[in-house]
């Protein structure tokens, strides 16, 4: 194991290296690029099989303190994860199921808001609380949703009292058990913004926002808390060791499906690999969104409009986690990045030199799965085996099956939500009424909703942020 602190620098190049305390406070680096690891922290295989008999938690805490030392003492740390992972509803944390030959789903959504962005959310909030103690400071969380982050969000940082979150939501255009799940979390700390307009409008405010806190008082800084937040990658690097495990690594190579959207969830797993854990192939799972597909199978990273698809977490029309990898597949030169990036923004699309192109190949398969085969995957799944899968874990399933090359070695389908929180697709696909929410979620059709509906209007929008900030 490399010891040093990690160290954070920018996929632009251009900003000095950070301490994890800042790379996660700050979100976005200041030259516009994302935060990775200076250096990636790697295991032999012998250590790698010597966690095989801990707990989740402890696994966690093997996995992520190189990451942390320096900001985060092992004593806080060990806190900080058997906190996060308390209010999860299964002993396993992450259980593994199998689904057929050597093949295993899973299971990433027992914890309180039912999809696996709790596994990162949970213990962000209790980070940024730890660091905000220490620091005695106070900051603002400003995120848009179309669903699962923004409630994994407030679930998160609802305890956290140097915290006050605003999570924008497009009125109306988020499922009811997603919105449910955002405003019925009671809170003074807590404020759901319904905006008169779509996604995209939500997300450029936040855009927006970024670029100029202005608005805010004085010594407020606001925090990201999407997936370009390093924290949120990190902490998902662990399940990978943790079913991998499970399934007979380090002495034998396993692969992984991770239905992917903007691409957090399969860097996690790439960042494993470097970190010593036998991978044989990570397949990117998309829905008719597919740009990471293009661009894997034919070197087409064209942008292209937004379809609204049964797996609407993974409707994207770009994947922002996409420019850590290109970073290391240009050799970790900024500069190289920066040009692609401004290639992209001025024409919409770029082409990856073949060196890359290869380099990405030899890491990634990739497979597109549309509504019509979300639904059958769901429906065979259910009538083999009465197993009832969320549209986003069957597009994860569907990809594992269409992409595996090697039978002897275990392929694991990461499912990324609960069917519950899907029942219009669920049923579509056939199933015969509403999939039961959780008996602990049982409530949440009775609770108090509690929101404000906004214009579409970037200044009203900031006005009610500053207005409802604590002292
Ligand atoms: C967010 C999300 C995804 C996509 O994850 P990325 O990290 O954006 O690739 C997939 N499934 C579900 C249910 C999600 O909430």
């Amino acid at each position: 194991m490399i010891q040093s602190p990690v160290k954070y620098i920018s996929t632009r190049g251009a900003c000095a290296p950070q301490s994890f305390a800042d790379a996660v406070l700050t979100g976005l680096a200041p030259d516009g690029g994302l935060f990775v690891p200076e250096n990636i922290p790697s295991f032999s295989a012998d250590e790698i099989a010597s966690w095989r008999g801990l707990s989740y938690e402890e696994l966690a805490f093997q996995v992520m303190s190189p990451f942390v030392e320096g900001d985060i003492p092992a004593a806080a740390l060990k806190k900080i994860i058997s906190a996060a992972y308390s209010d999860f509803r299964h002993r396993a944390i992450a259980p593994l199921v199998q689904s057929g030959h050597n093949e295993w789903v899973l299971e990433l959504f027992h914890g309180p808001t039912l999809a696996f962005k709790d596994f990162a959310l949970q213990v962000l909030g209790h980070w940024l609380d730890y660091l905000l103690e220490q620091r005695q400071q106070k900051v603002v969380i400003m995120g848009a949703t179309s669903g699962d982050t923004g409630s994994a969000a407030i679930e998160g940082c609802r305890r956290c009292k140097n915290i006050d979150i605003f999570i924008l939501h497009p009125h109306q255009r988020v499922s009811e058990v997603q919105r449910r799940q955002m405003t019925t979390v009671v809170g003074s700390n807590i404020h759901n913004i319904a905006v008169e307009g779509n996604f995209d409008d939500c997300q450029n405010m936040v855009k927006a926002s970024f670029g100029d806190q202005s608005f805010l008082p004085e010594g407020r800084q606001l925090v990201a808390v999407n997936s370009i937040n390093w924290a949120r990658i990190m902490a998902q690097i662990v399940y990978y060791f943790w079913a991998a495990l499970s399934v007979g690594a380090p002495q034998r190579p396993v692969s992984f499906s991770v239905p992917t959207g903007n691409f957090g969830d399969i860097f996690a797993g790439y960042l494993a690999k470097k970190m010593g854990l036998p991978i044989e192939r990570l397949v990117i799972a998309t829905n008719a969104n597919d740009i990471l597909h293009r661009c894997i199978s034919g070197n087409d990273h064209s942008k292209k409009d937004l379809i609204h698809s049964l797996s609407p977490s993974m409707d994207i029309m770009v994947s922002s986690n996409f420019e850590r990898l290109l970073f290391d597949l240009y050799q970790r030169d900024g500069e190289s990045i920066q040009h692609l990036m401004d290639t992209f923004s001025s024409t919409g699309k770029f082409e990856l030199d073949k060196a890359a192109l290869d380099n990405a190949r030899g890491l990634f398969a990739s497979y597109r799965v549309d509504d019509e085969q979300t639904l059958k995957t769901i429906r065979d799944e259910y009538e083999v085996s009465e197993y009832l899968l969320d549209p986003h874990s069957a597009i994860g399933l569907a990809a594992g099956r269409a992409c595996r090359v090697n039978a002897a070695n275990p392929m694991i389908c990461l499912a990324t939500a609960h069917p519950a929180k899907f029942p219009d697709a669920v049923r579509q696909a056939g199933y015969p009424h509403n999939p039961a929410l959780p008996e602990h979620m049982a409530g949440l059709f009775d609770k108090e909703e509690r929101f404000a509906v906004q214009p579409n209007d970037l200044a009203a929008v900031q006005k009610f942020i500053a207005a409802n900030i604590s002292a």
